[in-house]
């Protein structure tokens, strides 16, 4: 038989049954991001796609806290087959790494550990694979976006200026990388209080808004900040599963169906 042992075989042979990998990218770090790739995921998995999610947050991978999902256990062939937590397939820098190791990593390791995530799972036939990027605009994000044939680039900001300032560059980086930017998730968009249902713009109003429409982009989602939001991540659940009646999971779940 033909060696494959080229990069674009090897990614086309982990990635090949999927049929869309969604970039989850963010500016600044602490904005959402990862709440959003798991609310998006589990969204989509409600609506009946199948689903993956691929933690490469390198430096803060949170996957495993957010879901209570377990490490790898089988491979087939090559390739390792990824735990599952809720009928979504998850892979995590945290199933290999320990915290404490991975804020130690230097640069070709890093690189070496992204292609190993793009070729050495078997993530089968999925409608979505969501990728968690880390953070800002290096060369991770550069390597990632290079090596997965990314389909399109959600953005997830606050409204805050100075998340807009980042997540500007990561739009034009995407653009830079003709990967398409399927539109803004806005986080922490506004808090109501119970006493008095009044929508209160704690980070200021508007900014996802606005860069969406700066870069004529569709806003996907404007999640308000919700205790049960940070409760439930920090629990290992899925807010849309745990609490699909709370305002943040109607927001995310009908983010998903945007995306
Ligand atoms: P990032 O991936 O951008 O670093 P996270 O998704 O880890 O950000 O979120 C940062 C923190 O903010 C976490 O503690 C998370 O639980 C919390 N958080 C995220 N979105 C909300 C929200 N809508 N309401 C309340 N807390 C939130």
């Amino acid at each position: 038989p033909k060696r494959r042992d080229t990069i674009p075989d090897l990614v086309k042979e982990a990635l090949g049954g999927v049929k869309s990998i969604i970039a989850v990218a963010s500016g600044k770090g602490g904005v959402g991001k990862s709440t959003s790739t798991v609310n998006l995921a589990y969204g989509l998995a409600q609506a009946g796609s199948k689903v993956g999610i691929l933690d490469a947050d390198i430096y803060g991978p949170s996957m495993m806290q957010m879901t209570k999902v377990g490490k790898p256990e089988e491979t087939r062939g090559q390739l390792i087959v990824p735990p599952q937590f809720g009928g979504v397939k998850i892979i995590s820098v945290g199933m290999f790494t320990e915290a404490k190791q991975a804020q130690m990593l230097r640069g070709p390791m890093v690189a070496q550990i992204i292609r190993q995530f793009l070729t050495q799972i078997d993530w089968g036939e999925l409608d979505y694979l969501l990728i968690d990027y880390p953070p800002g605009t290096g060369d991770i994000q550069l390597t990632l976006s290079q090596i997965a044939p990314i389909t399109g680039a959600v953005v997830v900001t606050t409204p805050q200026e100075v998340a807009l300032i980042d997540v500007r560059k990561a739009i034009s980086m995407f653009d830079t990388l003709k990967v398409p930017v399927l539109g803004v998730v806005e986080t922490m968009s506004y808090f109501i209080c119970d006493g008095c249902e009044k929508k209160h713009y704690i980070f200021r109003e508007g900014g996802g808004r606005r860069v969406a429409k700066e870069h004529g982009l569709p806003m996907i989602g404007e999640i308000p900040i919700e205790p049960k939001v940070a409760a439930d991540s920090d629990d290992g659940k899925p807010l849309v599963i745990s609490s699909p009646d709370s305002i943040a999971a109607k927001a995310y779940l009908d983010a998903a169906g945007q995306v």
